[in-house]
């Protein structure tokens, strides 16, 4: 049966992975596309481990580290809906495209690690979902390994993240004893290792087993049952609202790796994540079941291939249905541009496009005519989507052409994937000598990468390390003395001052001696 524009919407769950490397995200991933029938065997998200990107020629930074562009948006159906996992790459490839990634989902998946808890890169990717109020599901996973006791990673969440928490399920047990899960949303106990008729185990009226179980002679389910009693009565309030406007998190319990607790998960997500929300633009918000195509870029891959200059900017539709061909205006140029070469991310093959609507990504070819940011539509009316927030740097390289002859290049260069949105640009107060900010040190090398193969201009680096940068309210009061080699005083690329300071005792030695310079951060 044919399903109406209004329905294909509704249908659409789109969401990214928040986690700390090796907390399980690729694990979680496989195992979710493995519901929806995207892929035939875990193993196969990530190039690592199967070698099998290895002949795609996309990009070559990529390919040396065993990631691929394919991995970007994953796409599968599971229960009548149409569910888009953005990737969020972590570690050496925590890029600001990690950051703006965030910004084109109406959900997201926070995985923990039950023996780690909240580690730094969740922390940060959380702050960034917190300050966009979308929802944001918890996954505690590995809990077939000895982990923290369950109350202590709930009240982690509270402590370190400042969002209430509302166990969807509850561990009976863990590691070695890890007998199952007390479903408290399908009164249900989900029991671990079992066969498949055994699985689950309905709860009466009171939350307890009827019957004859063998899970019951065990001190784990009354503990399970003492703790879930005072859940229910001194736990968190969870309503959908609250879960909308990130107030509270649900909490699941699971093993990914075991594929424990997935299914149940995704089920429950399905049932409370939202479909594609309406977004700001500076005309009034875009619904996304309105009918007139509109998007905006969030991202941009260069092709690290000399022979192939080609880029994708991955798009994400806010309202309307993507059509081959369709003519759209670039609110920031004025221009009409056809969109004529894309790509869905149907899992592990780039597919053409058949049929996008709101909450899908696309990927357009790209011939050097998008910046990150923009917004595309194709109505008569030209609007922009509210500008994606500028994400404070922590890495600094100072740069410098390595051919004198070769500045026109050089300068050229940079301004060109500064505006892209590749890199940050600062100089130095008063001497503007040109210093690049990254979120990630992946940035530095594709920047480099792409001066010499782009405009033909080999630079030289010198890092000076990772930096706390602070803006200053008033920048009216700084004095040229305040600079130094431990608060180095530089301007962005808007000409705001910034103090880069070489640590967190320098910058508070700092705050101490001058207490008039009011120093904020962005995100
Ligand atoms: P990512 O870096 O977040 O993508 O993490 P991976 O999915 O690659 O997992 C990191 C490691 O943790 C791998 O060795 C996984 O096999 C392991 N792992 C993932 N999920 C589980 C789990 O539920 N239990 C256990 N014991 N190990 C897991």
């Amino acid at each position: 049966m044919d399903m109406t524009f209004i329905d294909e919407v509704k249908s659409r769950r789109t969401f990214a992975i928040i986690s700390h490397p090796d907390a399980g995200k690729t694990t979680l991933t496989e195992q979710l596309l493995l519901f929806g029938g995207a892929i035939r065997a875990a193993g196969t998200v990530k190039g690592k481990k199967t070698g099998k990107y290895a002949t795609s020629d996309w990009m070559e930074i990529e390919k040396q580290r065993g990631i691929s562009v394919t991995s970007s948006v994953m796409q599968f159906d599971y229960s009548g809906k149409r569910i888009n996992i953005l990737d969020t790459p972590g570690h050496q490839d925590f890029s600001e495209d990690t950051y703006r990634t965030l910004m084109a989902v109406d959900s997201a998946v926070m995985i923990i690690d039950a023996a780690k808890g909240i580690e730094a890169q969740t922390l940060k990717l959380f702050k960034v979902c917190k300050m966009r109020g979308i929802p944001i599901f918890t996954f505690v996973n590995k809990l077939d390994r000895q982990g923290r006791e369950p109350l202590e990673i709930m009240e982690e969440l509270e402590e370190v993240l400042g969002i209430e928490s509302y166990a969807m399920n509850w561990p009976i047990g863990m590691g070695k004893e890890f007998l199952g899960i007390y479903d408290r949303y399908h009164k249900r106990i989900e029991q671990f290792r079992v066969e498949d008729d055994k699985r689950f185990l309905p709860l009466n009226d009171e939350g307890e087993l009827d019957g004859d179980y063998e899970i019951k002679n065990s001190s784990l389910y009354d503990q399970a049952l003492e703790d879930v009693l005072l859940l229910n009565e001194a736990g968190n309030e969870f309503t959908t609202d609250r879960l909308q406007n990130g107030e509270v998190t649900p909490v699941f319990f699971g093993s990914a790796l075991t594929n424990f607790g997935v299914q149940t998960f995704l089920e429950t997500y399905l049932q409370f994540a939202p479909m594609p929300q309406p977004r700001k633009t500076d005309q009034g918000e875009v619904a996304a079941t309105e009918e007139e195509f509109s998007g905006f870029i969030f991202k941009i891959q260069a092709n690290m291939n000399p022979a192939h200059r080609d880029r994708i900017a991955f798009l994400r539709i806010c309202s309307g249905q993507f059509e081959r061909g369709m003519p759209v205006q670039l609110s920031r140029t004025g221009k009409t541009i056809k969109l004529s070469s894309s790509t869905s991310f149907l899992a592990d093959d780039r597919n053409t496009v058949d049929n996008a609507v709101s909450g899908d990504i696309i990927g357009i070819h790209d011939t050097g005519n998008y910046q990150i940011g923009d917004t595309l539509s194709g109505g008569k009316k030209n609007f922009a989507f509210e500008k994606l927030p500028q994400f404070t740097p922590e890495l600094f390289m100072r740069v410098t052409a390595k051919n004198v002859m070769k500045q026109k290049h050089f300068h050229k260069g940079i301004n060109q994937l500064v505006q892209e949105g590749a890199i940050q640009l600062y100089k130095t107060y008063r001497t503007d000598e040109i210093i690049l900010g990254a979120v990630g040190q992946l940035q530095f090398e594709v920047f480099e990468h792409r001066m010499k193969n782009e405009y033909n201009t080999d630079v030289m680096m010198e890092n000076i390390g990772s930096k706390i940068a602070r803006w200053i309210e008033n920048e009216e009061d700084v004095k040229d003395a305040m600079s130094s080699q431990r608060s180095m005083l530089v301007k962005d690329r808007y000409g705001k001052l910034v103090f880069l300071f070489e640590n967190d005792f320098a910058m508070r030695w700092f705050s101490d001696k001058h207490p008039e310079i009011k120093l904020y951060s962005l995100l």
